[in-house]
C-alpha cells in the first residue's frame, strides 16, 4: 500500500534528522543538555505514531463492520479500493437471479418419453455444481425418478456437461454451443427463450433428444441495488452472462440494466471486463459460477456470491457476499468511502500535529512533557477517529 511505503521512509528520515538536530547545534558550540533535550523532544513529536495509526484502524474497523453484515473483505487494500469503483458488471444466473432455477418444462425432440429425457439429463448433471445442473437433478428426483450411475463426467464452464450414462454419451447444455440446431429444436428453443427462460438441450450420442425449460427469478433486491450502484458509481451496471440474449434482456430490463452482453463464454467475459478497464473504468465484477472466476480475476475487484459461489470463484474473489445479499454492495462502497475519508482526515490531522509540534520545538522551546502530551493526545484522537468505522451507523444499505 502507498501509505506503508511512505511510513517506512518517514521513520528513517526521523531518525536521521534527529541526529542532525542533535549534532549540528552541538558542532556550532551549543550546550550539551538543552541540545540533547531538544533533539529528544524532536524525535518524540516527529515520530510517525499518528501517521501509522491513520490508515489501518479505519480500514480494519470497516472490514470488521462489513463482516458483521455478512460481507467478507479479504484485505485492507480491497477495503480501500472498493469505494473507487466506477463500473459494476453483474453475472446473471445465481448473481442477479436467485440461482435456484426450476425445470418448468420438458420438450421431446426424439422418440423418447419426457421422463426418460429428464432422467438421462439428471444422471449426467448429478456431479455438476452449476445451478442449472442442480435444478435438473431436483426436478428428476422430485418426480421420483431414480438416477443412473454415471462415469467420465466433465463440465465445461459456460457450455454444459457431458457424462457416460448407461453406456451412452449424454450432453446437457447451451443449445447454441452444443449443436447445429435442427429446425424443430430451433422452434422449441426460441419459444422458451422468448419468454425470458433458459433453454437447455439434451443430447444422447450427439443426437438432440429434448429441450428443458428452466425459469429463474430475479432477486427482489436486484433493481434497487442497480439504482443505488448507478448513483454511487455514476454508471449503470452492465450484465455479462453466458445465457441466451432473449432471457438475458428480459431479466436485465426488470433489473434496470440496459447494457447486456449475452452468450458469453468465460473468456468473453474476461474480454468485456478488460475492455471496460481499457476505457478507464475501475471495474468491480460480481459473480458466482466457476465461469466467472477469470472475469473476477481480470477486474480491479471481484466479488463472489457466498451461498452459490463455486470454490474457485470464492477463492479468486477479493470480497464475498456471504449471505448473497445484493444490498450489501452499495453499503460496502459507502463504507469504503467513509473509511478512506477517515484515512485522509487522519493523515491531515497527523501532519498538522507533527508540523506544529516540530516547529514549536525547533523555532521556540517546547517543554518535553507538553511535547509528549501533544504527540500522544493526537495519536489517541486519530486512533479513535478510525474506530468510528465500527459503529452501526457506518453501514448504510
Ligand atoms: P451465467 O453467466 O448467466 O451465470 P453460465 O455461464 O453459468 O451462465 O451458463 C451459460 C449457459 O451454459 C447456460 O445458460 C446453459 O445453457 C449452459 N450451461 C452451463 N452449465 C450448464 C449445466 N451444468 N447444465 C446445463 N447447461 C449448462
Ligand atoms: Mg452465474
Amino acid at each position: 500500500m502507498f501509505v506503508e511505503k511512505i511510513e517506512q521512509r518517514y521513520s528513517v528520515t526521523v531518525v536521521l534528522t534527529t541526529l542532525l538536530v542533535f549534532a549540528v547545534p552541538l558542532a556550532l558550540g551549543g550546550v550539551l543538555r538543552p541540545t540533547l533535550l531538544r533533539a529528544m523532544t524532536y524525535m518524540i513529536v516527529a515520530s510517525p505514531c499518528a501517521v501509522v495509526l491513520a490508515t489501518m484502524p479505519p480500514l480494519l474497523s470497516a472490514i470488521a463492520n462489513a463482516g458483521r453484515h455478512g460481507v467478507l473483505v479479504k484485505s485492507a487494500i480491497v477495503m480501500e479500493q472498493l469505494g473507487q469503483t466506477t463500473q459494476v458488471a453483474f453475472d446473471k444466473t445465481g448473481t442477479l437471479t436467485q440461482g435456484t432455477p426450476h425445470v418448468t418444462g420438458v420438450q421431446v425432440l426424439a422418440d423418447l418419453r419426457a421422463e426418460e429425457v429428464l432422467r438421462l439429463a439428471a444422471s449426467a448433471e448429478h456431479p455438476s455444481e452449476h445451478p442449472l445442473g442442480r435444478a435438473v437433478v431436483a426436478a428428476a428426483t422430485g418426480r421420483g425418478l431414480a438416477l443412473a450411475n454415471t462415469g467420465d463426467f466433465a463440465a465445461t464452464p459456460g457450455r454444459g456437461v457431458t457424462a457416460l450414462v448407461e453406456g451412452q454419451r449424454v450432453q446437457v447444455g447451451s443449445p447454441a454451443l452444443l449443436t447445429a440446431p435442427t429446425p424443430s429444436q430451433t422452434v422449441v428453443v426460441t419459444t422458451v427463450e422468448a419468454k425470458g427462460d433458459t433453454a437447455v438441450v439434451v443430447l444422447v450420442n450427439g443426437r438432440p433428444v429434448g429441450v428443458l425449460t428452466l425459469a429463474d427469478q430475479l432477486r427482489p433486491t436486484a433493481a434497487a441495488t442497480v439504482t443505488a450502484l448507478r448513483g454511487l458509481t455514476g454508471h449503470t451496471p452492465v450484465l455479462l452472462t453466458g445465457d441466451n440474449a432473449l432471457a438475458a434482456r428480459s431479466l436485465a430490463e426488470q433489473a434496470g440494466i440496459r447494457d447486456v452482453h449475452a452468450a458469453l463464454l468465460p473468456e468473453d467475459k474476461v474480454q468485456r471486463v478488460q475492455a471496460l478497464r481499457d476505457a478507464g473504468q475501475h471495474v468491480l465484477v460480481v459473480g458466482d459460477g466457476i465461469n466467472d472466476a477469470p472475469a473476477l480475476a481480470t477486474a480491479n475487484l471481484g466479488v463472489a456470491m457466498g451461498r452459490h459461489g463455486s470454490d474457485l470463484t470464492l477463492q479468486t474473489a477479493d470480497a464475498v457476499l456471504v449471505r448473497d445479499d445484493l444490498t450489501a454492495l452499495p453499503a460496502l462502497l459507502r463504507l469504503s468511502r467513509a473509511a478512506r475519508r477517515a484515512v485522509v482526515q487522519n493523515l491531515v490531522l497527523a501532519t498538522l500535529a507533527i508540523l506544529g509540534l516540530v516547529a514549536w520545538d525547533l523555532l521556540g522551546t517546547l517543554p518535553l512533557p507538553l511535547g509528549v502530551l501533544g504527540h500522544e493526545g493526537g495519536t489517541v484522537l486519530i486512533g479513535l477517529n478510525g474506530l468510528r468505522l465500527l459503529r452501526k451507523s457506518a453501514w448504510r444499505p
